[in-house]
């Protein structure tokens, strides 16, 4: 197999990884309006996009992207859940059809018009987060908010574009999309990061994108899932042959990384208990440090989310 990085096109949303023949990682460029990462699967006689961004400028890009790297329009858009983050492009492939779980489905034709409010003419979501980053002395903290503004800008300037898109195909557990060359195996375990999350695996090549059941150097939301699921979810994708992980926020990783993401969870858990155990609240949990090991994370602020959101729900 070669694999010819030279003729990788290049986008400003994002940047290209070849994994496998046929098989490339859309990785997000931070605060540029794709906000998630992304694949491009060519199965051979089919063109598989994986994740679709969070603006249909993004999305255009991609979808150029896989054209030109596999010598066909996309023939196949993936929804692995419901977050806007990596389902807003989708207008993008409205000709094209687009699979999600039932459960996914459901949930977009609810949240993606209550997003394209929150964003229409939102003029001062830019203001207030411009007024947070210069008040905010923390490192970390000012480049999450930095690259939020930056996403925000993006998805204000698409609004106009934002049409209500939803999956047209839809599965319960496991749908096989089976290519002259690759077969690819879209699969859900059920909801851990949010109520319905799927990921895909190409079993010859050993390869799995599994969206934001896995972050790699970011902290993961953990708010409209359940963590304990989430483990469960985790430890399952562990019985499967892997080489390549690609997350959803992040990098790429090999099979290690799933051993990282669940000591997050367990770690994030084992805090929560511990705050309490010591006397804290969940209005003060923002006087808890980060643990060494997460500090160099990404979007710290979903730290103290993830804290506050166990603990109310043990309310
Ligand atoms: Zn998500």
């Amino acid at each position: 197999m070669t694999v010819l990085t030279e003729f990788l096109p290049e986008s400003k949303y994002f940047s290209l990884t070849p994994l496998a023949d046929g098989v490339w990682a859309a990785l997000s460029i931070p605060g540029t309006g794709s906000w998630s990462n992304a694949g491009i699967i060519d199965i051979g006689d089919q063109t598989i996009i994986f994740d679709a961004f969070a603006t249909p400028t993004a999305a255009d890009d991609l979808r150029i992207a896989a054209e030109k790297l596999t010598g066909r329009q996309a023939t196949i858009v993936l929804n692995s859940h419901y977050h806007l983050d990596h389902v807003n492009g989708d207008q993008v492939f409205k000709d094209v059809p687009i699979i999600s779980t039932k459960l996914t489905r459901e949930q977009i034709a609810i949240q993606q018009p209550k997003f394209i409010e929150i964003f229409k003419d939102n003029a001062g979501l830019l203001d207030q987060t411009k007024v947070e980053i210069e008040q905010e002395k923390n490192p970390e903290k000012r480049q999450e908010l930095e690259d939020l503004l930056g996403e925000y800008s993006m998805i204000i300037k698409d609004t106009e574009r934002f049409k209500l898109t939803l999956p047209t195909i839809t599965f319960e557990d496991e749908i096989t999309l089976n290519g002259a060359r690759i077969s690819a195996n879209f699969i859900t375990y059920g909801g851990g990061h949010t109520s319905s999350d799927s990921f895909l695996y190409l079993p010859k090549e050993q390869i799995i994108f599994l969206a934001d059941l896995m972050h790699i150097g970011y902290h993961a939301d953990i708010r409209q899932g359940n963590v304990d699921h989430w483990l469960d979810i985790l430890k399952k994708i562990k019985n499967l042959k892997i080489k390549k992980v690609v997350s959803g926020h992040g990098t790429i990783g090999t099979a290690k990384v799933l051993d990282d993401m669940i000591d997050y969870l367990y770690a994030i858990k084992q805090i929560s208990i511990d705050w309490i155990r010591s006397g804290g609240t969940i209005e003060n949990v923002d006087q808890i440090d980060v643990p060494e090991k997460y500090t160099s994370y990404g979007a710290p602020s979903i730290f103290y989310y993830n804290i506050k959101s166990l603990l109310e729900k043990k309310k």
